[in-house]
């Protein structure tokens, strides 16, 4: 446990930390000084996505002056991201003191948001943050900072007309908008969805489902639940299940051993975040196709969450091949020969990254350059998902497959998950993500610059305004020595 001194805002409330906040970006001058040239009924940027990343996108380009934005997330207010809907942990996996899309205001942190409630006692007993109350937090963080999230608003297709882009909407007053550059800040699966294996294809839905739907657990009291895999969701979906009353609940694991340790928190460093996006592709291949073998270990809570129920089990080398509807049951088929008999199966197998599951992109998914077009790893390090990541620029747009075929798309910038293998780990988890946050409100800035360099030209030119009036200075001539001698 951290023993923390006071700091004055401990137990103050939050008012105060608020007015600390706002004397704070005060002094900073914020919000940026507006220089966009505006285009009649065109937003500059429109931000997909409402939660932790579209907020902190939304946080960098305002400070940066970029003020003609909007932000749309299809979910109702208070309900965007994981947090409160399929996200099933206790905590949070990452440390209390994680700043996050605090964005170098120290105000604006989860910290001090918690020490100006519950003081410095609290704090110091505080072992993880709670799910629903990072979620709290997240709303704070929105209406301290008057973020104007159109909440229930989807984008449901983005098309290029001219140089701009038009999003079709459903939920909003418009039928469709104009912008310039749009930001999809869409989520964990944001450029993907959930993994559902093959092996569950004709099996009748009211038998499973991923541990991103809507799962009815008092309806598992008394079941006996498969959970395949035991990633952090699984075991969260496990514990669940465990704690609304199932008979006893299963992990089917394929790999043979628990993976332990989590490479990429131990390698986290300001280097890493900054450096990965200049490596060469050999090197940013074998650092994530390495991360996603040796996988990222449930966390230690969340296994024992489990683990404490004499019914859990942990089943290893249980690839499943086949589920099959059996007596009112599902009988569940592994590679090795065996079977095993579940009344529900959770699938904890995550999300595939593919631009092609996403509706958004319409007909043009299949002009995303991906990793498989660009880059033929050596054959030990083979990996099918992460050929299937989107092969970006390094300002997070996307790139066309056939150059002179989907040009609009580097116009569409990529702030989730899907990032990560082309620019590490600054788009989706908290740690990094005001640093990708700043990084992307520069490359937009500097390219909506660029892109209106006749008109800041222009303006150049126009600016007229005298810092001096005359009245500072005196003209004098000068008289050399020798003219002073002439005149003697
Ligand atoms: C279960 C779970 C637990 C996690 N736990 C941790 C953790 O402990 N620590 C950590 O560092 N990271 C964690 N993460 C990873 C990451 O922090 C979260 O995924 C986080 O929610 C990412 O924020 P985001 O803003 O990118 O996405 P989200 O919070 O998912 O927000 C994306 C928003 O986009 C909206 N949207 C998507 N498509 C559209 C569309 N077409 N139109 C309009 N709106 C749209 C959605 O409604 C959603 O509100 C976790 C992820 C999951 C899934």
């Amino acid at each position: 446990m951290t023993h923390d001194t006071d700091s004055p805002i401990d137990g103050q409330g939050l008012p105060a930390l608020e007015a600390r906040l706002r004397e704070d970006l005060k002094f900073l001058c914020w919000p940026g000084k507006d220089w966009v040239p505006t285009r009649d009924g065109v937003s500059d940027v429109v931000i997909i996505g409402g939660g932790m990343c579209g907020m902190v996108a939304w946080l960098a380009l305002k400070t940066g002056g970029i003020h003609n934005m909007r932000v749309l997330d299809r979910s109702p207010e208070g309900l965007e991201g994981p947090w409160l809907t399929y996200a099933r942990m206790e905590t949070l996996r990452s440390p209390k003191e994680l700043t996050g899309p605090a964005f170098g205001h120290g105000a604006l942190s989860f910290q001090a948001w918690y020490r100006a409630q519950f003081g410095t006692k609290e704090w110091d007993a505080l072992d993880k943050i709670p799910r629903p109350m990072w979620m709290e937090y997240l709303q704070w963080y929105r209406q301290v900072l008057d973020i104007p999230t159109e909440n229930n608003v989807a984008v449901d297709l983005v098309e290029p007309e001219g140089d701009l882009l038009r999003l079709h909407l459903s939920g909003a007053k418009e039928k469709s908008i104009l912008c310039r550059k749009l930001v999809f800040a869409t989520g964990r699966d944001g450029t993907g969805q959930p993994n559902i294996p093959g092996f569950v294809q004709g099996l009748d839905r009211k038998f499973w489902a991923h541990s991103a739907d809507e799962i009815d657990f008092a309806n598992l009291k008394g079941k006996r639940v498969a959970v395949v895999g035991v990633g952090a969701s699984a075991v969260d979906n496990a514990a669940e299940a465990l704690e609304h009353g199932a008979t006893e609940v299963r992990h089917l694991i394929r790999r043979k051993e628990m993976p332990t340790i989590n490479k990429m928190m131990g390698i986290g460093s300001f280097g890493f975040t900054v450096g990965y996006a200049s490596l060469p592709d050999e090197w940013r291949w074998r650092f994530m196709q390495y991360s996603f073998s040796t996988q990222t270990p449930p966390p230690h809570g969340s296994t024992n969450r489990v683990s404490r129920h004499p019914n859990a089990y942990f089943h290893f080398g249980k690839a499943v091949q086949t589920t099959v509807e059996k007596n009112g049951a599902v009988e569940v088929g592994f590679a090795d020969g065996a079977a095993y008999e579940a009344d529900f199966v959770i699938l904890g197998t995550g999300f595939t990254i593919d631009p092609l599951s996403r509706t958004e992109f319409g007909k043009a998914a299949t002009n995303i350059l991906l990793w498989q077009d660009v880059y033929t790893p050596p054959a030990d390090e083979p990996s099918r998902d992460l050929g299937r990541f989107p092969y970006l620029n390094d300002d997070f747009t996307f790139r066309e497959k056939v150059p002179g075929t989907a040009a609009w798309l580097s116009n569409v910038y990529c702030f989730n998950y899907g990032a990560s293998a082309s620019l590490g780990k600054v788009s989706g988890d908290i740690p990094g993500i005001s640093e990708g946050a700043n990084w992307m409100a520069r490359e937009i800035a500097a390219k909506l610059y660029v892109e209106d360099v006749s008109e800041h030209w222009q303006a150049m030119l126009d600016y007229d305004k005298p810092e001096l009036d005359g009245s500072e200075w005196e003209p004098a001539d000068l008289i050399t020595e020798s003219e002073k001698g002439e005149v003697a």
